[in-house]
């Protein structure tokens, strides 16, 4: 087992903080390293935006080193597997066998603990919901050391706690996940291009039920106008000329950033250069075409450090989630003035048992922005927006909203709020987020 002291951030790289770092090499050393007794957090790859997966002056366990899968049954794709298993491990793992995860986030680089603890979201949300849902059991290591095993039936509550639960119920060491059975690796993806924002919410409204996977790039300088792409993996007859057959694992290569100058050109004209570029690259016509995992659901994962494109200050991702047709348009007519690249938007299906789980029905966006003090500000403007119109903000992506807006945000954070304090009264698991938002 290592244990180093680091200076530590999220994916955004802003807001360094200088911490302890210890990964054990295994479940076993996962399970009974000795961790200090407040101050503690979870970490898995860091690949949430913000504050989540690091505590100031603290100690994170990562559970990197925790990378087996235990046992698949082949028959019904369910498995179990170690907390440090990554998305891009399960699906190579599965993919020959006919299996694909059940929920993707748009980066393979995620670990079995992280995507329970952010209960992430995928572009089949509005199908088959996030994460969470898809998991038969947890193990968890409690405040306490002690070791125990909780489920939708057993242990509800704490399970559900733990489901979107950032980690702060306590260490997840390992699951029992139910993975979706895919006819092929191929997806076929619908491409289509609008001009308005109206027009792209009236398809995707009408349209969304018909696809398994749906996601759309909308550029906030125009009226919105935007990319759809929708798809679900083709039938194995439709691929059947491959000479590999129709089950094909993903091929990942991945190039590091050359190097680059500080780069200050989230401004209006790059902005507006490249989103006419992004726009005109897309098909004028609806086109089908047959896209590879990698290419559909983790394109950005082809050069491993993008994240440093926004120079030392860093970068965040704001998305929030609102219901109202209105509150998106006025938000999205407010992101005339923040110019930014990256603006995705998508809808989501119902919420579930997670008291602190992000997706509920509505409208998603997600917007990446410089890490500036005046980013920062205006920002404050979308928050409100954002609560007036009674929706909330994703802690994974996370890295400075107000406790106020929070709290409106998640209603039952109270009854998240009574688990937690009976697993972890003196707060052991905390992180710079928790400490930020008051939980
Ligand atoms: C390019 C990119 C695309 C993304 N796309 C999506 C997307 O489409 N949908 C989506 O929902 N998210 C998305 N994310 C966010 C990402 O899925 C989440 O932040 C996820 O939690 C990161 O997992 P991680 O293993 O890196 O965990 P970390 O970032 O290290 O930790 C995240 C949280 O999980 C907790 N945690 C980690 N491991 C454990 C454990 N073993 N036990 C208990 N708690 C634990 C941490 O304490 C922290 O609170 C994306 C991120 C990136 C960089």
């Amino acid at each position: 087992m290592t244990s180093t002291r680091q200076l530590v951030t999220g994916w955004g790289r802003h807001g360094a903080v200088d911490m302890h770092v210890v990964e054990p090499r295994n479940r076993g050393e996962l399970e009974r390293v000795a961790a200090p007794s407040n101050n503690v957090v979870p970490r898995g790859l860091g690949r949430s935006y913000g504050d989540a997966a690091q505590r100031a002056g603290g100690t994170a366990i990562a559970t990197t080193g925790c990378r087996r899968v235990e046992w698949l049954d082949q028959a019904s794709g369910v498995l179990r597997a170690d907390a440090g298993v990554t998305i891009g491990e399960l699906i190579q793992i599965g993919i020959p066998l006919g299996y694909f995860v059940p929920v993707s986030p748009g980066t393979r680089n995620v670990t079995v603990g992280g995507a329970i603890a952010a209960d992430i979201h995928g572009k089949n949300h509005h199908v088959d919901g996030s994460f969470g849902e898809h998991v038969q059991q947890l193990t968890l290591r409690l405040a306490d050391d002690s070791i125990v095993e909780c489920s939708p039936t057993n242990e509800a509550d704490l399970f559900w706690a733990t489901v979107g639960g950032m980690g702060l119920t306590g260490m997840i060491l390992g699951a029992v996940i139910t993975m979706a059975a895919v006819p092929s690796s191929t997806i076929s993806v619908e491409t289509t291009r609008h001009d308005t924002l109206d027009e792209l919410m009236g398809i995707m409204r009408n349209s969304d039920a018909e696809h398994d996977f749906s996601v759309a790039w909308v550029d906030l300088l125009t009226r919105g106008r935007s990319v759809l792409t929708q798809g679900g993996f083709a039938d194995a007859a439709e691929v059947a000329a491959h000479p590999a057959g129709p089950l094909r694992r993903p091929r990942t290569p991945s190039a590091a950033l050359p190097p680059l100058p500080p780069i200050r050109w989230v401004q209006r004209p790059f902005v507006k250069a490249f989103n006419e570029l992004w726009f005109r690259r897309a098909p004028a016509e609806q086109t089908i075409t047959h896209e590879s995992i990698t290419g559909f659901f983790h394109p950005l994962d082809a050069i491993r450090d993008w994240n440093r494109l926004y120079g030392s200050t860093g970068f965040v991702q704001w998305q929030c989630v609102v219901e109202s047709d209105d509150a998106l348009r006025s938000i999205c007519a407010d992101f005339a003035s923040q110019p930014a690249f990256f603006t995705v938007l998508k809808r989501f299906g119902a919420e579930n048992a997670a008291p602190l789980s992000f997706p509920k029905p509505g409208w998603t966006l997600a917007v990446d922005l410089p890490a500036t003090p005046k980013v920062f500000a205006a920002l404050e403007r979308f928050d409100q927006q954002v609560v007036d119109a009674g929706g909330r903000l994703y802690l994974a992506k996370d890295a400075r909203m107000s406790r106020a807006t929070f709290e409106a945000g998640y209603p039952r954070l109270d009854d998240w709020k009574q688990v937690r304090s009976a697993v972890d009264p003196q707060r052991r698991f905390t992180s710079d987020l928790a400490e930020r938002l008051g939980l």
